[in-house]
């Protein structure tokens, strides 16, 4: 008996979640219609959403955030989210927020919430870029690292490729980061970094492209950023620059389109 009451309530519960579902889905559709007169509509359906919970004040927040409304109103209805929402997307969202209003302390806060509520590989990737752009290189590694470890852990499987991509991609970054600043490489952090290249090829074949260019001493203008700089070959044999080897790889060449 007791069971089935708490059964029940689990269903009425769900069903309401549902409306909030359905009632944030169709807020966001006159949003796309985006004709005149339609604001107060809008903020009135996203407003019935999130009273049903909390959750979906997240629609609110990115509708007021895209309207430029006045701070202290976009940073309650985050704060709402963050509070009933079980997933880390409100909270990147909100460090987005922050980081576009320039204010990185606040920015910095959130990501590292991200990271100690969901161990988000994504804050620890944009806590490292922020913190390189400042010189803090002690930060850069500690949270690249963090990041590669935390990728690493993803299974490999077809639903977590995105996570594999981003953990070569991120691997590569910090090898290369190391190689420009001239850091001591004879520490845990870069022979960890080498060593996943027994799991992950690409890893290997980047650096053996980086050993082979460099003795060929291959610089020269990159075809895709015209940066001067050591370039090596994709698979047809077209060369570009590491940073943008880096960011197209996967892509078909840009010069020939072969994959
Ligand atoms: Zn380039
Ligand atoms: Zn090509």
């Amino acid at each position: 008996m007791e069971n089935q009451q708490e059964q029940e309530y689990e269903y009425e519960y769900l069903g309401l979640m549902q409306i909030g579902y359905l009632l944030d889905k169709k807020a966001e559709e006159l949003e796309e219609e985006n004709y005149d007169g339609n604001e107060e509509i809008i903020v009135k359906t996203y407003e019935e959403a999130s009273e049903i919970c909390g959750y979906w004040a997240h629609g609110l927040a990115l509708y007021y955030e895209n309207q430029h409304y006045i701070i202290p109103f976009i940073e309650k209805q985050y704060l709402i989210t963050i509070e009933h929402s079980d997933n880390v997307k409100p909270i990147l969202n909100f460090a987005d927020f922050y980081k576009n209003e320039k204010c990185s302390s606040k920015m910095i806060e959130y990501l590292e919430l991200a990271i100690e509520k969901y161990q988000d590989s994504e804050a620890m990737i944009q806590l490292a870029a922020f913190y390189s752009t400042s010189d803090l290189h002690d930060y850069v590694k500690e949270y690249y690292f963090m990041a590669i470890e935390r990728c690493k852990s993803v299974p490999m499987k077809k639903q977590f490729l995105e996570q594999r991509k981003l953990f070569w991609n991120e691997n590569i970054k910090l090898i290369k980061y190391i190689d420009d600043y001239n850091w001591e490489k004879d520490n845990d952090i870069y022979r960890k970094l080498l060593s996943n290249g027994r799991t992950d090829d690409r890893i290997n074949i980047y650096n053996n492209k980086i050993r082979l260019f460099t003795k060929l001493n291959n610089i020269m203008e990159c075809g895709i950023c015209y940066e001067i700089e050591l370039n090596i070959d994709l698979k047809c044999g077209h060369c570009v620059c590491c940073n943008c080897y880096i960011i197209t790889n996967d892509d078909p060449c840009p010069f020939c389109r072969i994959k």
